[in-house]
C-alpha cells in the first residue's frame, strides 16, 4: 500500500506561517470515515459501542469528534476520567479499565457513574471499603499461557500483568453478585497491534465460550462482552493492513455459534480501540535542520523521540515521506534523527528517501495514536503543538506547544541568585 500523506507541501507551508514545525497535525475527515466504518462493521450487535482508549491520543478536541459519531472514552487514569468529563461523557459512556487503581481514581470513576472494569479480584473489596457497587460492573480476565492464531504465538498472557485467572473470574463473579451487582461484563486484551483479521474474532471466541461458563456457574446476566484494543495498522508499506468487516463478520459468526444457541443474544460487543482509531490519521510534521557526515549519513530533524517515543522505545517502524518530493527516487540512505543526548533518538534507521535538502519538511505517518501522548520532556524538550485538518480544509489549533515558562512551572526559582 503506498502510504500518501493527508498533507501537501503547500499546505504545511502555509501552516508554518502560524504554526512552526515540528507540530502532530490530524485528518478530522479520516478519522470521521473510520469511525463510521467500524460501527457499520458492528451494526449487527444492537448494543455494539466503541470506547476510544484515551491514552491514545488525549486531546479534547478529538474525543469531541468521536463523541459525535457515538463513541465513549476508555479511560485508566483520573486524567483521562476528567478530560472525558470535560467533553461532556458520563455514565455508560465511560469504560474505566484501570489497573493498579488509586483509591481517588476508583472515586472520580464512580462519581462520573463510568462502568468499572475490575482488573484484579482484591480490588472488589478495596473499592467496597469505600464505595458502593454499582448495578453494572466487568472484570478482566487474562487466560494465561500463550495467546495463538493459527499456531502462531501472538502474545504471551501470562507474561502479563493484567486480568483476573480464570478461578478468579468465577470466583469474583460470586463475589459480586453476593455485593449485589446485577449485569456483568468481560473484558480482556491479549495481543497488541495486530494486523491479522482473526484477532478479534479468536480472542471474542475465547470469552464467548467464557461468558457461557460462566453466565452457568454463576446464573448472573452477562451484558456485555468488551473485546478491548488490539486492532494493528499497516505501519508499513508492505503491511496488509486489517479489514474492519471481515474482523466484524469473524465476530458475528463466534456470536452466532456460541452466543445465541445458549440464549445469550441479547449481549453487547464492546470495544476499547485507540491505535486502530486514530493512529494513521495523524502526523508529526518536521524540518530538516542539519545534515551531519561522518560515519553514516544524519538528517537532524527539529522534532525528536520527545515528541514521537515509540521508535526509540520499541524500534517501531514510521513510514516517511519527504514533501515535494513524493514522486522522487529512494536512493538516498539516512538515519533520520532528533537532537536528544540519547543515541535511540533516531525516527529511522538506513531508510531510503529521496535525496534531502535543508528546509526540507518531513511527514512521519501513523502517529495519531502513542504519539504526542507518549511524548516527555528529557533534554528539556518541549512539547509540540497539535493541529486539526478539517474537513472543510482549515486547519484549527487544539493544543498549544510547550513554552520554556510552562516547563520550569513547577519549580519555585524565587530562592535563588536574583540577577
Ligand atoms: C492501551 C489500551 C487500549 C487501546 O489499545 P490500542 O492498541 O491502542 O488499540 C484499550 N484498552 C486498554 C485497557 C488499554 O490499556
Amino acid at each position: 500500500m503506498i502510504k500518501k500523506p493527508f498533507v501537501t507541501l503547500d499546505l504545511v507551508k502555509n501552516i508554518t506561517e502560524k504554526y512552526p514545525t515540528p507540530f502532530h497535525i490530524y485528518d478530522e475527515k479520516g478519522i470521521r470515515e473510520n469511525a463510521r466504518n467500524l460501527k457499520k462493521a458492528f451494526s449487527w450487535n444492537k448494543g455494539f459501542k466503541e470506547y476510544f482508549a484515551v491514552k491514545a491520543t488525549p486531546n479534547p478536541y478529538i474525543m469531541q469528534i468521536l463523541k459525535e459519531e457515538g463513541i465513549g472514552a476508555d479511560c485508566s487514569t483520573i486524567a483521562e476520567l476528567v478530560l472525558s468529563e470535560k467533553v461532556g461523557l458520563r455514565g455508560s459512556d465511560i469504560m474505566f479499565s484501570s489497573n493498579v487503581t488509586p483509591k481517588e481514581d476508583f472515586i472520580k470513576a464512580s462519581e462520573l457513574g463510568a462502568i468499572i472494569n475490575f482488573d484484579d479480584i482484591t480490588h472488589i473489596d478495596f473499592f467496597n471499603q469505600f464505595l458502593d457497587m454499582p448495578d453494572t460492573v466487568s472484570c478482566r480476565y487474562n487466560p494465561g499461557g500463550n495467546f495463538e492464531i493459527n499456531n502462531q504465538i501472538m502474545d504471551t498472557p501470562s507474561e502479563a500483568k493484567y486480568g483476573f485467572t480464570r478461578k478468579q473470574l468465577t470466583e469474583g463473579f460470586l463475589k459480586l453478585k453476593s455485593l449485589g451487582v446485577k449485569h456483568f461484563g468481560i473484558h480482556a486484551f491479549l495481543a497488541s497491534n495486530t494486523i491479522k483479521n482473526e484477532y478479534y474474532p479468536k480472542l471474542a471466541e475465547i470469552l464467548f465460550e467464557t461468558a457461557v461458563e460462566l453466565q452457568k456457574e454463576t446464573g448472573v446476566h452477562i451484558k456485555f462482552i468488551n473485546l478491548s484494543g488490539g486492532v494493528g495498522i499497516p505501519y508499513r508499506p508492505e503491511d496488509e493492513p486489517s479489514d474492519i468487516f471481515v474482523i466484524g463478520e469473524g465476530v458475528r459468526e463466534a456470536f452466532e455459534r456460541i452466543l445465541v444457541p445458549n440464549g445469550m443474544g441479547d449481549v453487547e460487543i464492546y470495544t476499547e480501540l485507540g491505535r486502530y482509531m486514530l493512529a494513521p490519521f495523524g502526523h508529526l510534521v518536521s524540518k530538516l535542520i542539519h545534515f551531519k557526515h561522518t560515519y553514516k549519513e544524519y538528517a537532524g530533524l527539529d522534532a525528536c523521540a520527545a515528541n514521537l517515543m515509540r521508535p526509540a522505545m520499541y524500534g517501531a517502524y514510521h513510514h516517511i515521506t519527504v514533501l515535494g518530493k513524493e514522486n522522487e527516487p529512494c536512493d538516498h540512505m539516512y538515519d533520520v534523527t532528533g537532537g536528544l543526548c540519547e543515541n535511540n533518538d533516531k525516527f529511522a534507521i538506513n531508510r531510503m528517501l529521496p535525496e534531502l535538502e535543508i528546509g526540507d519538511y518531513l511527514v512521519i505517518h501513523d502517529t495519531g495514536a502513542h504519539g504526542f501522548s507518549m511524548g516527555y520532556n528529557y533534554n528539556g524538550k518541549l512539547r509540540s503543538s497539535e493541529l486539526l485538518l478539517r474537513e472543510n480544509g482549515e486547519v484549527k489549533l487544539i493544543r498549544r506547544a510547550e513554552t520554556l515558562d510552562d516547563y520550569f512551572s513547577t519549580f519555585d526559582f524565587s530562592e535563588f541568585f536574583k540577577k
